[in-house]
């Protein structure tokens, strides 16, 4: 069930990448998982082929295509066992903002190298005191002269482990300001000096690195700052929108995925001398599994359509966010199920991508706080 007709160069594209994942990485999911993290390497080769930041015009290494593009990727990577790179942060959440909001010259500087794979970037909002409300972060920033001392703490950091380039929501104190004035800075470079990290382990995508991340002192360069001093929280509402489309094409593919698992095993496996998709009960949970994918299939359409057209999809987006990330977990529970005692053990495909959905309602903007958004859109005033 495809999400869009792809065209004939969306087709090359989507083809060229299904043969790179399945000779470059899927035959190293398992090494990936055991050693928490993916090599360099594969970052590198994934950008020589043209795969990474495809959307960046030409002269920041891209090659100018749509979001459809990161579509595919998002897709391909699931399908083909490679969810463990964690492609989609660094392409599709972190390097927008460098993109949308930095300086020319830091903008020459970082691009050409999230393109070619030789910097991995990360986006640090979530800090252990606040996820959810945003607002509350502590880590502070002080000008000082060119520079900004940078201070705080960070949490649940994806690809902050092997990070080159952490885009940070901070609160900034400079002369005059009220120190509250929340920004953007890019910390890269020299300034990573003063950066520590601790992988933290996970309940499953094990070869995605999440991390705590330290700030102690960092020099940050004051053309580091993205757009103006004060409006970090303006653009990362901006960008919400599209982090959480990319989460909901993970939560759509998962969802897709764990249904064809669960059909394929309920067509060969027997008991009582039938195969089991033969019981009404196990034909019904198939034909309501197939139901959720389906509509979360053509809502999901409609939202990366309109995106792709620039039109606002807050509302939209927030209603897919919480709805397919719940539903990839409802399909992920029933396939386990049908797949019996086989389901929990980690040699079978659909444990594993059981433990890959439990997140998807927490991370990119929990369900709840989905409601909260939906609800303000309705006009309502959710009571905090
Ligand atoms: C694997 C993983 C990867 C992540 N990657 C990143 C990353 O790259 N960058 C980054 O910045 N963050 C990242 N996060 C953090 C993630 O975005 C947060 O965990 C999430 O936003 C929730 O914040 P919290 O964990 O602090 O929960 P809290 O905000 O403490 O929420 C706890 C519970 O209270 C509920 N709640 C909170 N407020 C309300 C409300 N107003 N009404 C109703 N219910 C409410 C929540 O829905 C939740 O159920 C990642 C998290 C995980 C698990």
């Amino acid at each position: 069930m495809p999400l869009f007709e792809d065209t004939r160069d969306e087709r090359d594209f989507r083809l060229a990448l299904k043969k790179f994942i399945a000779r470059e990485m899927t035959p190293y999911r398992e090494e990936w998982d055991k050693n928490r993290g993916v090599p360099r390497e594969a970052w590198k080769k994934m950008g020589n082929q043209g795969f990474l930041c495809s959307w960046l015009p030409e002269e920041y290494g891209g090659s100018g295509v749509d979001f459809k593009y990161s579509v595919i990727v998002g897709q391909e990577l699931i399908r083909g066992d490679a969810m463990g790179i964690g492609v989609p942060n660094h392409q599709d959440v972190a390097v927008p903002y460098i993109y949308s909001f930095g300086s020319e010259e830091l903008k020459k500087k970082l691009l050409p190298g999230c393109a070619s794979g030789d910097i991995i970037a990360c986006l640090c909002v979530t800090e252990p005191n606040t996820g959810s409300d945003a607002a509350a972060i502590r880590t502070k920033a002080v000008r000082d002269g060119d520079y900004y001392i940078l201070n705080g703490q960070k949490t649940f950091i994806t690809n902050g482990t092997f990070a080159d380039a952490m885009v940070v929501l901070c609160k900034v104190d400079s002369p005059g300001s009220t120190g509250k004035n929340i920004s953007l800075l890019v910390v890269e470079g020299e300034s990573l000096k003063n950066v520590k990290r601790r992988q933290l382990e996970k309940m499953g995508r094990h070869a995605t690195d999440t991390t705590e991340i330290f700030f102690e002192d960092c020099k940050v360069p004051v053309g580091n700052l993205l757009g103006e001093e004060g409006a970090g929280f303006k653009y990362t509402m901006q960008k919400f929108n599209q982090e959480r489309l990319e989460v909901c094409i993970k939560c759509q593919t998962y969802a897709e995925e764990c249904f064809k698992e669960a059909l394929e095993y309920a067509k060969v496996r027997e008991a009582f001398g039938k195969p089991i998709g033969n019981f009404e009960h196990i034909s019904f949970e198939l034909a309501e599994m197939a139901t959720d994918v389906e509509i979360g299939s053509t809502f999901l359409q409609t939202c990366v359509e309109e995106f792709v057209r620039g039109e606002e999809i807050t509302k939209k987006v927030s209603m897919a966010k919480a709805w397919l990330a719940e539903m990839a977990n409802r399909v992920a529970y029933k396939a386990v199920q049908i797949h019996g005692g086989y389901g929990y053990m980690a040699e079978y495909r659909i444990c594993r991508l059981y433990q890959d959905v439990r997140v998807l309602p927490i991370f990119a903007g929990t369900t709840e706080i989905m409601k909260v958004i939906i609800a303000r859109q309705l006009g309502l005033k959710p009571i905090f």
